[in-house]
């Protein structure tokens, strides 16, 4: 598909997701460094038990510099609920030793002034932060225009066309940031999010229910191998 027409599709397709799903308002607004936090426990997790993490997390440590000068096993402990908590306590006290020496305070509010190349380069700097963690700080904390792409997002791009079927993240990230107008991206990673969770899930995509299926290259797919073996049988999946 030529590049014009393929941001025309992706306008068109982006304001049939915002008809269905509405234009997400932010519920939330932490500052930058307890988004970050809030992120990193967010790795490999449900919403509801990053949250519980988050929650235990600042109860038995109301401080970041409480957190920082705790004992390991202690910061382990506090986010048992949302797994992975020797890799992420570790995490965590790592980027606030980094942060306390790079900016003498446990704060990264300087961050919203900087150009959003700069302060991606700095998070992504930090050990354990990923382009999607430092992209979620920068869209949700800062009001910068950066796009997160989590596994929802890679996913449905990739069936629906927007990307080559085998696009590497790092690949979708650069096509989606290009293809989405900036003023969109807050909504689109939402909306692509919900998606991705609600109908085009991982296992069984629910494609006569998309809103989307009319354009898609992976339910054309479908429908192609369903009438050649008559048996409806599943595609490869991507
Ligand atoms: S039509 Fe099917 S594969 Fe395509 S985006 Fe919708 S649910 Fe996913």
């Amino acid at each position: 598909m030529q590049e014009g027409a393929l941001r025309r599709r992706v306008k068109r397709e982006l304001e049939r997701l915002e008809t269905v799903f509405g234009r997400p308002r932010l519920g939330r607004r932490f500052s930058p460094l307890d988004e970050l936090i809030l992120t990193i426990l967010s790795q490999h997790t449900s919403d509801v038990n990053r949250d519980r993490a988050y929650a235990s997390l600042r109860r038995a440590f109301p401080r970041w510099e409480e957190a920082l000068r705790a004992s390991p096993s202690d910061v382990e402990e506090s986010i048992r609920v949302g797994g992975l908590a020797r890799t992420k306590s570790g995490v965590i006290q790592a980027v606030l030793r980094r942060i306390l020496r790079d900016h003498g305070r446990l704060d990264l509010a300087s961050l919203k002034s900087l150009p959003v190349g700069e302060a991606k380069a700095y998070l992504r700097g930090l050990k354990g932060v990923g382009e999607k963690t430092a992209c979620c700080v920068l869209l949700f904390a800062c009001g910068q225009p950066a796009f997160p792409v989590d596994t929802h997002i890679h996913r449905v791009a990739r069936r629906l066309g927007w990307v080559s079927a085998d696009a590497t993240p790092a690949k979708t990230h650069a096509v989606l940031a290009d293809l989405i107008p900036k003023t969109r991206y807050l909504t689109a990673h939402v909306n692509l999010i919900t998606l991705g969770r609600r109908v085009c899930r991982a296992r069984a995509p629910a494609c006569p229910q998309c809103p989307l299926r009319a354009g898609c290259r992976y339910a054309a797919l479908r429908r192609r191998r369903a009438r050649a073996d008559g048996l409806g049988t599943r595609p490869t999946l991507y």
